[in-house]
């Protein structure tokens, strides 16, 4: 599974790329702007290094696919 971190603010990111099929739920949630997709339409984790933990993307992804360390510790 493809996984993004940051020692900056000790985020981890991961996103199962079997169930994503680019919904965008996380890109349009983010207020830090850490999510986009790729060019297979699928999203991808970035600019973990700018997550300020808020939470927001807890839960928006119809598929599931995102693990987040603010919540899955
Ligand atoms: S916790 Fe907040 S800032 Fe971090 S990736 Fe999710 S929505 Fe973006």
């Amino acid at each position: 599974m493809p996984e993004w971190h940051s020692d900056e603010n000790d985020v981890t990111i991961k996103i199962d790329h079997e169930k994503c099929y680019g919904a965008e739920e996380c890109v349009n949630v983010c207020p830090a702007e850490v999510y986009q997709l790729d060019d297979d339409g699928k999203a991808v984790a970035e600019n973990v290094e700018d997550c300020i933990e808020c939470g927001a993307c807890e839960g928006v992804c119809p598929p599931e696919a995102i693990w987040h360390s603010v919540w899955s510790g």
